[in-house]
C-alpha cells in the first residue's frame, strides 16, 4: 500500500490528488502557418511575393519571440537619470529580451520593409501589405515593442522630404538594431519615436506651446518646452512639434548630437501604465534641443499626419493581432478542458462565443491588410487613396474599440485560469484599451471621418464605389448599404456641428459594412454569418448571442480544429 502511495505522488507532485484536466501548455507555433484568414488576406491585397519573408517571421514570432515576451513584459523598463558620480545620463535599461526582439523584428523589416527595395526587396507592390502581416505576426506575441517598430516605420515619409535628412531615412529603414548611445554617423540603423502630445492638450495639438527657435537662420532650431507623453525615449531620433516663428513646425529632434554628447533634453519620469510594460514611456523637458526643421514653418501638422496615418494603420494590425492572439489561446484551453463530461469545445454554448470571435477576428484581420493594401496602391491609384485616407480612420476606430471586450471575452473562455497573468490573457487584456486611446482617440477618429467625407470628395466617391463593389452578394448587405447611403446623404449636407454628435453611430455602420464587403469579396466561408450576424440582426449585444441559424461549426472550422 505504501508503495502505491509514494508512486502516485511522485506522479503529480503531490500527496493530496493528481493534476487532472488542466491542458497542455499551449506550444509554440507558427504564427504565419496557422492563420488562413492572414494568409489569404496577403494573397488578395498583392503581398504574395513576400510569402518565404512572412512564413519565416511567422516561425520566429511564434518561437523565440513568444518566449522572450514573458521576461521583456514583465521585468519593466527602468529609468536612470544619473550615474554614480552625479552626471545626468537620462537612460532607460531593458531586459535583454527587449533587445534581441527589437533586433529580431528590425532584421526582419517589421519597421523597414515598405521601404527597403535593397534589403527585402521593398519598396514596391505588396511591400506595405508585408510590412503589415509582419507587424500583425509580431505584435501578437510582443506589442510593448510595436511602439518604437511603428514609430520607425511611419517616420520615414516625411524624413524623406528633407534632402538633408536622407541619412536618417535610409537607417530608419535598415535592417539593423543598435541599441547604443552614439550619434546618426556611428550607427548601421535608427529607431524613431514621436512628441506631440503635451500636458495643456493631446488631441488639440494645435495647442502645442513649446518653442523652436531658428539657429542663425539656418534650419536647425533650439526646443524649449515639454512632451508629456513621449515613448520610447531611448529612440535615436524623435519627431516632435514645436511652435516656430511661422507656426506649429515639425522637427528631428536627435537623441545625441554630431559630436557624441547628449542633446539638451531630460527624462523626467517614466509613465506608470496600465499595460504596454515593455515599452517605456516618458515625459521630457525640452531644455535648449537642437533640432532640424522637416517640412515648411507652420506645416507641421500636416507633415506629422502623413507618420500618423501610418501609425493608425499599425493600430488597427495591433487590436486585430491581439484578438487572433486571445482567440487562439482561448481555443487552445477550451480544446482540451472538459466539464459536464465533455470538452468546452464540444459544449454548444461555448461554440458559440468561439464561433462569435472567430467571425470578430477574421472580420478585423481582413480590413485591416485591406487599408494596407490601399496604402500600397496610393501613390499611382486615386480611388485606392481616397480609401486609405477615410478607412484608416474608420478602422482605427472600430477595430481598436472592438478589442477590449473581445479579449476579456476570450479571457472568460479560460475560466479563472484566464485571470491569471501565465495565461498571457492579463497581459493582453492590459494591451487591449492603448489602441484605441493613442494616435487619436475614438472621438477624433469619428470626427476626422466626418471632415474627410465632408471635405474630401475623394474619399466619399472611394468609399461609396468600395460598398457598391460588393453588393448583389448579400441580401442583408445590400439592405445595410442602402440605408447607409441614404444616412450619408442626409448627413453630409448638414453643418458638421450638428452632426458631430452622430458620428460614432455612423461610423459604427459604415466600419460593418466594409468589413462585410471585404469578407463578401474575398469568398471565406464566414462571409454569410458574418452579414447575417452583424447586418441582418442575427445576434444580441455581447459575443456568443449568434442565432441558431448560423453554423458555428462551419465558423469553427476557421481555427483548424473541427
Ligand atoms: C501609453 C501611452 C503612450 C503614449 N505615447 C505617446 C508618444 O510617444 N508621443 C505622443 O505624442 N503622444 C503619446 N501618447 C499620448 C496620446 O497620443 C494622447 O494621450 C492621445 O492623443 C489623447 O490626448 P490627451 O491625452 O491629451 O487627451 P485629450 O485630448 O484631452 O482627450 C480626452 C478625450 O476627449 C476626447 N476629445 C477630444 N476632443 C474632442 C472633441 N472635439 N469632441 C469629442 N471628444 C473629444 C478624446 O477623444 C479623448 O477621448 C501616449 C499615450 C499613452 C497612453
Amino acid at each position: 500500500m505504501l508503495a502505491v502511495i509514494q508512486t502516485d505522488t511522485a506522479q503529480s507532485g503531490f500527496d493530496t490528488h493528481s493534476v487532472d484536466n488542466q491542458p497542455p501548455e499551449y506550444v509554440i507555433r507558427d504564427l504565419w502557418a496557422a492563420d488562413p484568414a492572414l494568409r489569404e488576406a496577403v494573397a488578395e491585397e498583392g503581398g504574395g511575393r513576400f510569402e518565404a519573408q512572412l512564413a519565416d517571421y511567422g516561425r520566429i514570432a511564434g518561437g523565440e519571440l513568444y518566449r522572450l515576451s514573458w521576461d521583456a513584459h514583465r521585468d519593466r523598463p527602468r529609468l536612470r537619470t544619473h550615474d554614480r558620480f552625479g552626471h545626468r545620463i537620462d537612460r532607460v535599461e531593458f531586459h535583454p529580451a527587449y533587445h534581441r526582439i527589437m533586433e529580431a523584428a528590425i532584421g526582419h523589416g517589421v519597421a523597414g520593409l515598405s521601404w527597403a527595395p535593397q534589403t527585402w526587396g521593398g519598396g514596391a507592390d505588396g511591400a506595405h501589405v508585408a510590412r503589415a502581416a509582419l507587424s500583425y505576426l509580431h505584435h501578437q506575441v510582443e506589442p510593448g515593442t510595436s511602439c518604437p517598430l511603428t514609430m520607425t516605420h511611419a517616420a520615414v515619409p516625411a524624413l524623406r522630404r528633407e534632402p538633408a535628412l536622407r541619412e536618417w531615412a535610409e537607417k530608419a529603414a535598415a535592417p539593423y538594431y543598435d541599441p547604443g548611445d552614439a550619434p546618426i554617423a556611428g550607427k548601421a540603423g535608427v529607431t524613431i519615436g514621436m512628441g506631440m502630445t503635451e500636458k495643456q492638450g493631446g488631441s488639440d495639438v494645435r495647442s502645442n506651446a513649446s518653442t523652436a527657435m531658428p539657429v542663425s537662420g539656418g534650419d536647425t532650431y533650439r526646443l524649449v518646452g515639454h512632451k508629456w507623453f513621449f515613448s520610447a525615449p531611448m529612440c535615436d531620433g524623435f519627431l516632435v512639434l514645436a511652435q516656430a516663428p511661422g507656426g506649429l513646425t515639425c522637427l528631428l529632434m536627435p537623441r545625441q548630437l554630431l559630436d557624441g554628447a547628449r542633446n539638451s533634453f531630460r527624462v523626467m519620469r517614466l509613465k506608470d501604465k496600465l499595460g504596454d510594460w515593455s515599452n517605456a514611456s516618458s515625459e521630457v523637458e525640452l531644455t535648449g534641443a537642437h533640432a532640424y526643421r522637416v517640412g515648411a514653418e507652420g506645416r507641421g501638422v500636416a507633415v506629422i499626419i502623413e507618420m500618423v496615418m501610418l501609425t493608425r494603420l499599425d493600430c488597427m494590425l495591433g487590436s486585430a493581432a491581439e484578438m487572433r492572439m486571445a482567440l487562439t489561446q482561448a481555443v487552445h484551453h477550451c480544446r482540451h478542458r472538459r466539464a459536464f463530461g465533455r470538452t468546452l469545445f464540444e459544449q454548444p454554448l461555448m461554440r458559440n462565443v468561439l464561433a462569435d470571435l472567430v467571425l470578430e477576428s477574421e472580420a478585423a484581420t481582413r480590413f485591416a491588410l485591406r487599408v494596407a493594401g490601399a496604402v500600397d496602391r496610393a501613390p499611382h491609384d486615386a480611388h485606392e487613396a481616397g480609401f486609405a485616407r477615410v478607412a484608416t480612420a474608420i478602422g482605427k476606430y472600430w477595430i481598436c474599440k472592438r478589442a477590449p471586450a473581445f479579449v476579456n471575452e476570450a479571457q472568460e473562455c479560460l475560466g479563472g485560469a484566464g485571470y491569471v497573468e501565465e495565461s498571457m490573457l492579463p497581459r493582453l487584456y492590459r494591451q487591449a484599451p492603448l489602441n484605441s486611446i493613442w494616435e487619436g482617440s475614438g472621438n477624433i477618429q469619428c470626427l476626422d471621418v466626418l471632415r474627410a467625407l465632408q471635405r474630401e470628395p475623394a474619399a466619399t466617391g472611394a468609399l461609396r464605389a468600395e460598398l457598391s463593389s460588393a453588393m448583389g452578394r448579400d441580401s442583408a448587405f445590400d439592405a445595410w448599404v442602402a440605408s447607409i447611403t441614404n444616412d450619408l446623404t442626409v448627413l453630409l449636407a448638414q453643418d458638421f456641428d450638428a452632426v458631430q454628435a452622430a458620428s460614432r453611430s455612423l461610423v459604427e455602420r459604415l466600419a460593418l459594412a466594409l468589413q462585410a464587403a471585404v469578407l463578401l469579396r474575398s469568398g471565406t466561408p464566414l462571409a454569410d454569418a458574418f452579414c447575417r450576424s452583424r447586418l441582418g440582426g442575427a445576434r444580441g449585444c455581447v459575443y456568443g448571442t449568434l442565432s441558431a441559424t448560423i453554423d458555428t461549426g462551419m465558423v469553427l472550422a476557421r481555427m483548424g480544429c473541427e
